[in-house]
Formats: structure tokens, sequence, C-alpha cells
């Protein structure tokens, strides 16, 4: 609970008509809290200066007091209020500025409407005691500057590129949230490192996807926002433009479907982010129910992302369809965009088409841009890869086949819902096949894992596939005798996930084997 010990009486009012106000207040211990102050703004406003101070403390040198910052308008700043979102740099930044045609990266430069705006403070209190606060804000006075900006957003991506795979760094920071590098640095990044889309994904703002299209230069970058809320972390991907997603609420206060709803409705993707991080705060404590994909594999490979590979391995085994990601989670040069990242087969180069395609699971995930691998089904001359369905008649024999490129002094696996059915040894030219045959009783779902040889116990992952799906033709001919009026509807049903073990009732769309033409999966 926060205790407002100074209001904005007294104010000052300087010779330049610049109106100060100070506030002072406290706030008890523990991180899953919010104070907001409220300040009038008269009209004549061109430019809002913001700073903040608070008390320093931290344990053991490694986690710190923090004062989280936000602001919003004078259109409110109750939960989901998008039109009231004016900006956040969380606890990136002690202040910010904002006029009506520029702001400090993390705000969104506009209009100051005269009215009642609000300073949003997440505090971060680690000291038992509490920690006081300091926030200062300065209101300029005079004519508003000249405008000559253009709005910009994420390019609009009209290309000739059609069906094909695509590798895309579903995760990562700019100086718009807590990353340390510009736009321009962040698009030369990702190219060099051989991509061909980034996801921008700040800190719960919007405002680099507004800044994109002048800088992206022929890399696709696709609208995101990392919802930080303080019970875990997840990636709206693919949000429209302008599209804001908040993060004010926890598990317990019921709303997480409908934040869901909202970026599923825009067409967008909800990844749980890092899920096993943990980190209070980080963890992920909303359930895999209505998630989409899981980051299974976040920047460099760790006890966490095995804990999240096994979280994920049991939702398939439980019948879940939950696509698997990896991403870089970039904040800097110290953490290379790109590694690892996922490599998409979709059948058009553009956002709507990349989001679809992750949803289905057509992808794979890997260390740099020079591995590859393919995953083929194959059965009653029907050939399935990831994230598609072979419908197989009973007894039928199916072969599984991993094939691997560039992955030098590796083991390749292929792992199915009973456990891992079939290793090969890479050796030093990087390419090899690893391949199963047997027949539709033994077998659900088979994807392929790649690990670098290590004489840890924990081998490093170079590459991972999203399962490829195994369905008896008895058990689809019974479905297929359902109405057929909505035909995706129908797949859903069809291919509806089973419900992990307590959750809710949930299930995923699917495109039917039958839908896309039998492919051979790589690049
Ligand atoms: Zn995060
Ligand atoms: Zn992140």
């Amino acid at each position: 609970m926060a205790t407002l010990i100074a209001t904005q009486d007294p104010t000052r009012t300087d010779p330049d008509s610049t109106i100060t106000l100070v506030f002072e207040g406290r706030s008890a211990f523990g991180i899953d809290q919010w104070a907001y102050v409220p300040f009038d703004v008269p009209p004549g406003v061109h430019r809002i200066d913001v700073r903040t101070s608070h008390d320093r403390f931290s344990v053991l040198g490694v986690a710190r007091n923090v004062l989280d910052l936000g602001v919003f308008g004078p259109a409110g700043h109750d939960v989901g209020n998008a039109a009231g979102f004016r900006g956040w740099s969380g606890g990136a930044r002690a202040g910010f500025s904002l006029s009506s045609v520029d702001a400090t990266p993390g705000y969104l430069a506009g209009p100051i409407d005269p009215g009642r705006w609000t300073l949003a403070l997440g505090p971060v209190v680690l000291n038992p005691l509490g920690m006081g606060w300091h926030a200062e804000v300065k209101l300029h006075r005079g004519p508003p500057p000249p405008s000559d900006r253009i709005r910009k957003c994420a390019p609009d991506t009209a290309t000739t590129r059609g069906s094909g795979w695509y590798r895309g760094d579903l995760h990562v920071h700019t100086v718009h949230s807590d990353g340390s590098c510009e736009l321009d640095e962040t698009v030369a990044r990702a190219s060099a490192a051989g991509l061909d889309f980034i996801v921008s994904t700040e800190h719960n703002t919007s405002s680099a996807n507004r800044e994109w299209a002048g800088v992206a230069d022929g890399l696709l970058v696709v609208s995101g926002e990392e919802v930080t809320t303080r019970h875990g972390h997840w990636l709206a991907v693919g949000l429209p433009p302008d599209g804001w997603v908040d993060w004010r609420y926890g598990p317990r206060d019921g709303v997480f479907a409908r934040y869901v709803c909202q970026v599923r409705s825009d067409g967008g993707l909800v990844v749980a982010a890092h899920p096993s991080v943990p980190l209070p705060g980080s963890l992920w404590e909303f359930g895999f129910c209505g998630v989409d994909a899981m980051e299974v594999w976040n920047g460099r490979w760790n006890v966490d992302d095995e804990m999240s590979l096994r979280t994920w391995l049991r939702l398939l085994r439980n019948g879940r369809r939950i696509t698997a990601v990896g991403s870089s989670d970039s904040h800097g040069h110290h953490q290379p965009v790109g590694r690892p990242h996922t490599v998409v087969h979709a059948e058009q180069f553009a956002p709507g088409a990349l989001v679809d395609a992750l949803r289905f699971g057509r992808c794979y995930l890997a260390e740099s841009c020079a591995v590859t691998v393919s995953l083929t089904a194959v059965a009653d001359d029907e050939t399935a890869g990831p994230g598609e369905t072979l419908v197989l008649s009973d007894g039928a024999e199916v072969t599984i086949t991993g094939a691997v490129r560039a992955a030098p002094h590796t083991t390749a696996a292929i792992i199915t819902d009973t456990g891992c059915v079939a290793r090969a040894t890479i050796d030093g030219s990087g390419v090899g096949v690893v391949e199963w045959t047997g027949t539709a009783a033994d077998v659900r779902f088979a994807l392929i894992e790649v690990r670098h040889a290590s004489r840890m116990r924990m081998r490093p992952m170079l590459a991972l596939t999203n399962p490829v799906w195994m369905e008896r033709a008895s058990n689809a001919d019974q479905l297929d005798s359902q109405p057929k009026a909505d035909n995706r509807h129908h797949e859903r049903q069809r291919h509806g996930a089973q419900p992990d073990a307590g959750e809710l009732d949930e299930t995923r769309p699917h495109v039917p084997a039958n839908d896309s033409a039998p492919q051979q999966i790589g690049e």
C-alpha cells in the first residue's frame, strides 16, 4: 500500500510559466503493488517533464528496490484503458519527457490535453521497512511546437515472397524499454544474424511499434509487446500497430483470459515467455490454458529452458497442441539477436501468415541461422511435417525422419510421446539423419531434438522441432461423421487439445493434413 505524503500543493510557478509539482510517498514491502499520483494539467501546457527518485536497497547485490514509472492521460488509468495510456519505462528510467511532437522512448508523443493526468508507479520494495519515493512533475506552458512529425507505424509488408521458411526472433528489446540498442542498430544486428523478421516486444509499451517504419530497411518487423506482469511475462505477437496490452493484474484477478481474447481477436499470438525462470515476477503463474505458445528456449540454453522443455513435453503427452518457440530476449550486444530464433514455414512472408504458422506449430527452433533441420513423417503415401497431422490407417507403418545440416559434433534424437525412440551421432561434417519406423499404435507425435556433444550432464540445445502429429483413421472417421458446416470449426473440434490436468476446457485450431500438400520440411 502506498502512502502519498505530499500532493501537488504547494506548487511553484517559475518566471517562464513552468509549473513544478512535487510529490513524495512511501510504499510498503512487496513487489505486487501500484501507486497512482494524479496531477492536473491546465490548458496551454505543451510539455510534461517528470523525474523520480527512491530509496536504494539491495539484497546480496543481486536484487534491489525499483520504482517502475509510466503515465496515463485524462482518458483515465483504469486497468485496460488503452485510450489513457501514454507510456511506460518501468525501472529502466527515472524520468521522461512528453510533448505533442516528441517523447522519451517508451512514451507516446501526442496532444497534451488539459485535465487530470496520472503517474503510474510500480514500487518493487525489498526493504522490510518500506521505501520512500519522490516525483517532480514540470508542466511547461506556451504555444505548442510546430509539428512536422509524420506518424509512423510498423511497416506494412507488401511483399512478393510466398510460401517458404522464414527465420525470426520473436523477443527483442531496444531503448524503448530496458534494452541498450537503438532501433536502427537492432535492425542491423538482426540482418547481420541472417534473420528475415523480428517481433518488437518492449515491456508494457507500444512506442517502438510506431517507429520501425523509418528504420526497418528490408527487415520485417512484426508489432508486439512483452506484457510484463508481476506474475510472469507473455509475448503478444502480431498486434495492430497501435495495439497495447495492459499488465496490471495477476491470476487471482481473473482477467488474463480477457487480454488473451483481445490479442487473439486482433489476429495475434499469446506466448508464455521464459516460463520457468525461477524469479519472483518472472515465473509463469497463469497456467497454459489459453496460451498459444511457450518460449521453451530463451537466450543461452539454461536450466530453466530444460525445465520449460519438460513442461512442454508433458503438455504434448496430454494431447495439448501448444507451439514451442525460441528467441533471444536480447537487451543489448551481450545477448546476440537471433540466438536462438524460430524458423517458420509460412504461406506468405507477412505478419498474419507468420502468426498463423506459429499458431499451428509449423516451425522449429535453431541456435543460429547456419542450422537447418527437417522432420518428416511418411505413411500410406502421405507426408507431414511439424505442426501437421498424418492420418494413419490402423496398423499402418509410419517412418519418422530427421535430417540435420550444419550441426557438427551433435546428437539428433527422435522424441515421441513414449520418449526417445532413436538417436544418431553427427560427426564433424555436420550432416546427419536419424530415422525410426513404427506403427500407428506406437506413436501420437514425434519431434527432433539436436544437442551439442558435451561432457556436462545438461547438453545445450542446437535445434528443436515442433511435433508432427499422428492420428488413427478410425478416430478421424468417427469425427468426420460430424456436420461440416464450418470446416475450420469442425477441425478445431476434431483436433481439439485435451486440457492439461487441472486446466479449463481449451482447444486449439489445427490444420488438417489434407489441407496442406505433402512437403519436404527444410529450407
Ligand atoms: Zn521477460
Ligand atoms: Zn524480454
